[in-house]
């Protein structure tokens, strides 16, 4: 294995722009063959391919499965049937294969491996290389993008996308899975939500060539591996001092992506259309069927949100076909939630008397604020019933400040109907918790 990934450093060591043409020409004559890792296997770091930024996203430049246009599918009448998800069996058929070339790298059919990104946004000899792992099955089927730690502080989601892909075996996947555990390096480093000018790098995406910081490492990411996906999911959780159970927040305004969401086995979904500059908003746009999962709390690893994500997303590989497993199911379905914040009314220290998960009803008390200095305390009842679906941790908090995400069970039709026709007006969450 040493030998394999050394020689593999040495062949891609060409310059960028030879890299970069051989991927416009689908010349393939330069483009070096992946080595097959073992992901289970130790491994030392992967030697990064630079590539340079593309003037704009656009689908031209993407390299478009074949099997795309059967897995999106804008007619509504073909997505009439309950169980009618768009499983790896509806590409099966397919005679031929595309060759998968990512990041100037060729993946065969039947191996996986580890790659690196690396957007030229830095001082050249100071790059920080971002891991990408890639398995191509042997089989063919549709192509999964999982990413992690966009919040360079939100760190649940980096355990999910390791333990989802060292569990599979190339051998028995339909379909590829692509892997970026932590996708701002920056931030991680700093323990930091934000990259290193300060930004927000999940406000600009697609991003552009010619952009900010943020907006070029945006576009970057997005050219050279969102573009594979037919599918997304990218790992969040909570911000600013919040947690949440672990959910997916889906645009169920979109039929693919409310069938997408039916694959996935015991987890929260909650309704919100994204707000624009999100990875999954950007690659909603461009017809990646994408959500994001939320999973506790940031700048910590809970375990138990991490097993409930590896085994949601696990899921979701069963039911697509793409790595059937013995599957014992929990419930059925997700359970589909409208939700609406709690805000307090009075600034001091908030304590919870609720945790994740907990039943509320009308007029239960939910925390109480209490004043430090003229010792007033105030209960925070909730008016509705409902789970609690995300909440502040203990802290001081200002009035106004949102501190309990109730979810008001739904149904799927219901749930993306109009705020008048809601049973509580719902709240945009942009503001109170950002994906
Ligand atoms: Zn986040």
């Amino acid at each position: 294995m040493q030998l394999g990934i050394s020689s593999f450093a040495e062949e891609t060591s060409t310059t960028s722009e030879e890299i970069t043409a051989d991927i416009n020409n689908e010349s393939t004559e330069k483009v070096k063959v992946a080595p097959n890792l073992n992901l289970k296997d130790v491994a030392p770091a992967p030697e990064p391919v630079t590539v340079k930024p593309k003037e704009k996203f656009n689908n031209e430049t993407v390299i478009e499965p074949k099997d795309k246009k059967e897995i999106i599918d804008e007619n509504p009448e073909s997505q009439s049937k309950e169980d009618d998800y768009p499983t790896a069996s509806a590409v099966k058929e397919k005679p031929e294969r595309e060759k998968l070339v990512i990041l100037g790298a060729e993946v065969p059919p039947g191996t996986s491996t580890r790659l690196a990104w690396s957007p030229e946004v830095s001082i050249s000899g100071l790059a920080l290389p971002t891991p990408v792992l890639v398995i191509n099955g042997a089989k063919p089927g549709p192509t999964l993008c999982l990413t992690g730690a966009i919040h360079g502080d939100e760190l649940n989601g980096i355990e999910v996308v390791r333990r989802v892909m060292y569990d599979i075996s190339p051998d028995e996947l339909n379909g590829i899975i692509i892997g970026i555990p932590i996708v701002n390096l920056q931030g991680f480093q700093r323990g930091s939500r934000y990259l290193s000018d300060r930004r927000d790098l999940n406000r600009y995406f697609p991003g552009e060539a010619n952009g900010s910081l943020a907006s070029r490492i945006a576009n970057s990411l997005f050219t050279e591996v969102i573009s594979h996906c037919n599918y997304l999911i990218d790992i969040h959780t909570g911000s600013l001092r919040r947690t949440n159970l672990p959910q997916i927040r889906a645009n169920m305004n979109n039929p693919n992506i409310a069938k997408f969401v039916q694959g996935f086995d015991k987890i929260a979904v909650v309704h919100h259309s994204g707000n624009p500059g999100m990875l999954r908003t950007a690659a909603n746009n461009a017809g990646i069927i994408s959500v994001t999962m939320e999973l506790g709390e940031s700048l910590r690893i809970q375990e138990n949100q991490i097993d409930a994500g590896t085994h949601s997303v696990n899921s979701l590989l069963d039911k697509f076909e793409m790595y059937p497993r013995v599957f014992i199911w929990g419930e059925p379905k997700p359970a589909y939630y409208q939700s609406t914040w709690i805000r307090v009314e009075s600034g001091g220290i908030l304590f919870s008397k609720m945790g994740l998960g907990d039943k509320v009803s009308i007029g239960d008390v939910l925390g109480s604020v209490t004043d430090p200095i003229t010792n007033q305390s105030t209960d925070l009842e909730s008016p509705i019933k409902g789970y609690i679906i995300g909440m502040a941790i203990n802290q001081v908090v200002m009035p106004g400040f949102a501190a309990f995400h109730i979810g008001i069970e739904s149904n799927q039709e219901d749930m993306t109907k109009t705020e008048e026709d809601a049973p509580v007006p719902t709240t945009s969450n942009g503001e109170l918790d950002s994906e």
